[in-house]
């Protein structure tokens, strides 16, 4: 029948839908990042729905299920632990699948964290390029940085608490001293917005501790002039970019 991709509060409950409320209600089961999280979103507004679980080390197996079951008729909405389905969290090879077997897919669209805080960041939100997670080898963080150190839209970046410290030192020694916000725990009690740079970020956060969820935002690469100093690579960088 069909797929629902369902987007959920990203802490404050009252930003659930009521679209979605009603898209979860009606749907025959619900395929769940963490059942135990979910149980509590439908349980908060009252919804008794059969659950699958659907994450990352399920994906493959879990999804040939899901496809299945749509196929012989029922309908179902994919739903993660907070936000949009799909952006840093599983859902893209769902839709894959649904594509690839001619299955319809809606979106029931629900708050992300990533676009919720580029809106309250105070830098340029006309383009940007969204990076997720940088990863955990040194060797793979060191080149997804490199790779948009001269993107000149603004970044944004999703990090958890206890790497916070370290990724802001890699993203001072990589684009220099930019602007950045962090938006931490949006839409909940203690949420706050700190717009400011990296190398007084870093100064803040070792006074304070970083706790809870962070959106970073970093201004994008500041426009390039060619200089006597300039290289091949970064002449031939900047005109790729001018053609753009
Ligand atoms: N799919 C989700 C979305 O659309 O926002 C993102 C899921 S990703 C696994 C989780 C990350 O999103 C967190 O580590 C944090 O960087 C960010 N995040 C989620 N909720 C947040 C919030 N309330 N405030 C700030 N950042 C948040």
């Amino acid at each position: 029948m069909k797929l629902y991709v369902v987007g959920t509060p990203i802490g404050n409950l009252s930003d659930m839908s009521p679209r979605a409320i009603e898209t979860l209600r009606t749907v025959d089961f619900i395929a769940a990042e963490d059942t135990r999280v979910t149980v509590k979103l439908l349980n908060h507004f009252d919804i008794k729905k059969p659950m699958i679980s659907y994450y990352e080390h399920n994906l493959r197996e879990r999804g040939e299920i899901i496809i299945n079951r749509i196929l012989a008729g029922e309908s179902c909405a994919v739903v993660t632990d907070a936000g949009m389905p799909c952006i840093s969290d599983p859902g893209e090879d769902l839709v894959r699948l649904c594509a690839e077997n001619g299955i319809e897919v809606a979106v029931v669209p629900g708050p992300s964290a990533a676009i919720s805080a580029l809106a309250v960041s105070g830098l340029v939100t006309s383009r940007f390029s969204f990076e997720g997670f940088l990863s955990t080898s040194r060797k793979a963080r060191f080149e997804h940085l490199e790779e948009v150190k001269t993107n000149p839209r603004t970044l944004i970046f999703y990090e958890a608490p206890h790497k916070l410290q370290a990724t802001l030192a890699d993203m001072l020694n990589t684009f220099g001293n930019r602007k950045i916000t962090l938006a931490r725990e949006l839409t909940k009690v203690y949420e706050e917005v700190r717009r400011t740079t990296l190398s007084e970020a870093i100064a803040f956060y070792e006074q304070n501790p970083p706790r809870g969820e962070f959106v970073l935002i970093i201004e994008g690469a500041p426009k390039q002039a060619l200089t006597q100093e300039t290289t091949l690579e970064e002449a031939a960088e900047i005109a790729k970019r001018l053609m753009e």
